[in-house]
């Protein structure tokens, strides 16, 4: 089969044999022509499926306190120059009022792995912005807890759940991680999350460090079976106080071609244009939409903030990135064709 055709295939029957994906990969990852082709494609996919609304979610990072220690990570434990805060549950619902006035229905709570906030506190958080705001989705990343925890989080109202598995080969997941965490116990989270009836999430990072081939069409492989409503992916990015300081971040073009095979594999799940990929080059964004995302993640953080919640260099927390500036926000979506969606922008099962 040609290149032409395997996209051919791709976008009409949602699958190929793994050396079909790798042919394609390979080729997309070196070849504009492709790319462009694979864009085109997802596109219309995207388009078949959400016409041209783009979802917002605000994004709340509330803490960057973390008890882990990934090496990729610039909030990692053993990252003593990073300025660590937390926020409030009356900061965080100020927050949700704010990105409420301004139009989101979705509100992202994400952090590191911060244990002063216990189960029941972080239950209370939940339940109180649900109270407030009963018609908005709360969605939680907080990485890796209890069964319990993520159970008695969805009783008090989480409707979805993100939490990328990283990398789907336990050896590539080992050194990316020190020795305490374990890709197991990530895949046993995104099993429980799923069983308790969150909306999940999962990804990963695009070039990150030793990534092969063989990495990537497990990842596909991975997400194929667990079935995510979510897919977040964007690329590795240094921080210059990190382990991976000297390693180079991943690429647009792989970036892009990864998105628009996701959005082909799975015509219906909301795939985020990542701030990761708003990063590596200013119109990231747009280049991700054009490729086959249907979401976007402003930050909802207060502006005080913000600029401590550096998990890799140059972090962009300003400008469109900024739910503030929905309207800068809605003018780039335009001047692509797009609009933002109003409401929840739930995952679709028909
Ligand atoms: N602690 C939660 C967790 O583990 O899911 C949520 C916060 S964690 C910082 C969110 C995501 O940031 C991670 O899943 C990882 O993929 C991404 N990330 C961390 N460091 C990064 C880097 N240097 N470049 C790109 N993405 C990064």
């Amino acid at each position: 089969m040609d290149i032409k055709q395997l996209i051919h295939t791709l976008q009409h029957t949602h699958q190929l044999q793994p050396e079909q994906m790798q042919t394609l990969l390979t080729a997309a990852f070196s070849d504009a022509v492709i790319r462009a082709k694979l864009a085109q494609a997802a596109q219309q996919t995207a388009q078949a499926v959400f016409g041209n609304k783009i979802y917002i979610r605000g994004l709340i990072e509330f803490t960057n306190y973390c008890r882990n220690d990934c090496y990729y990570c610039g909030i990692r434990r053993s990252n003593t120059e990073a300025v660590r805060y937390r926020l409030t549950e009356e900061q965080i619902l100020s927050c949700c009022e704010q990105g409420y006035a301004l139009g989101f229905r979705t509100f992202v709570l994400q952090g590191g792995e911060d244990l002063i906030y216990s189960d029941t506190d972080l239950a209370a958080i939940i339940s109180a912005i649900k109270q407030a705001y009963p018609d908005c989705a709360v969605t939680l990343s907080i990485g890796e807890r209890r069964r319990e925890a993520y159970q008695l989080w969805k009783k008090a109202g989480a409707d979805r759940y993100l939490l990328r598995h990283e990398t789907a080969d336990s050896e590539h997941y080992a050194r990316l991680h020190p020795a305490e965490l374990k890709l197991s116990n990530r895949k046993r989270c995104l099993r429980d999350l799923k069983e308790l009836g969150y909306q999940v999430g999962t990804g990963f990072m695009v070039g990150s460090p030793w990534q092969t081939m063989a990495n990537l069409l497990e990842d596909l492989a991975f997400i194929r079976e667990l079935q995510p409503q979510m897919i977040g992916i964007g690329p590795f990015i240094p921080h210059h106080a990190t382990p991976f300081k000297n390693y180079p971040a991943g690429t647009l073009e792989q970036t892009l071609t990864l998105l628009s095979v996701l959005r082909l594999m799975f015509p219906k799940v909301l795939l985020p244009a990542t701030t990761a990929l708003g990063t590596i080059v200013p119109n990231g964004r747009e280049l991700g939409i054009l490729a086959g995302a249907n979401v976007v993640m402003p930050n909802l953080s207060p502006a005080d903030v913000r600029q401590n919640y550096l998990l890799y260099d140059n972090k962009l927390c300003s400008g469109a990135e900024a739910a503030e500036a929905k309207n800068d926000l809605a003018a780039r979506l335009h001047s692509i064709g797009y609009e933002i969606a109003e409401g929840r922008g739930d995952y679709k099962e028909s």
